[in-house]
């Protein structure tokens, strides 16, 4: 089964849930198989405690706005291009959300080092350009530190 790296970037819904703003999914030749920043849900209007906890997002974490994006999310889009795949992701919380997402899919949960300790060295910007809190900058992150760990093995 071929493996994939899946990461994603968040921002709160008006139930408090998280709901995926940029999404990456890389193969293990760090070629970009799905990268998409998603459009503020049409129906979404946020309680206070939730708005400021997407402001903090926006200002300190991705930096992304919700206005930003190209496409409205499609959970159809991620599970087709998924099926078949095992999909690898850092992160106890992100792994839950994602199986609870998708439960259908292979997923499996990487045991790494935390970001401050990956190399941010070879990676890609996507076009939002938004520091090394970006998913796509992330899937590269991890990609170095798995191929680190499979060339000492
Ligand atoms: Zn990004």
């Amino acid at each position: 089964m071929s493996r994939v790296v899946v990461e994603f970037e968040c921002f709160y819904d008006k139930r408090g849930g998280q709901i995926i703003k940029e999404l990456c999914l890389m193969d293990m030749d760090y070629n970009v198989l799905m990268h998409e920043v998603y459009k503020m849900p049409p129906t979404q209007s946020y309680p206070k405690k939730y708005s400021q906890a997407n402001s903090y997002v926006t200002q300190r974490l991705h930096k992304l706005q919700w206005t930003e994006g190209d496409k409205y999310w499609r959970i159809a889009d991620i599970r087709r291009k998924l099926s078949g795949l095992l999909c690898q992701i850092k992160g106890i919380q992100k792994y839950v959300y994602f199986t609870r997402l998708l439960p259908m899919l292979n997923v499996m949960l990487l045991q790494t080092p935390s970001y401050h300790q990956l190399l941010f060295t070879r990676t890609m910007n996507c076009k939002y350009v938004h520091g090394n809190n970006c998913a796509l900058k992330k899937c590269c992150a991890i990609l170095n530190y798995l191929s680190i760990i499979n060339n000492i093995r």
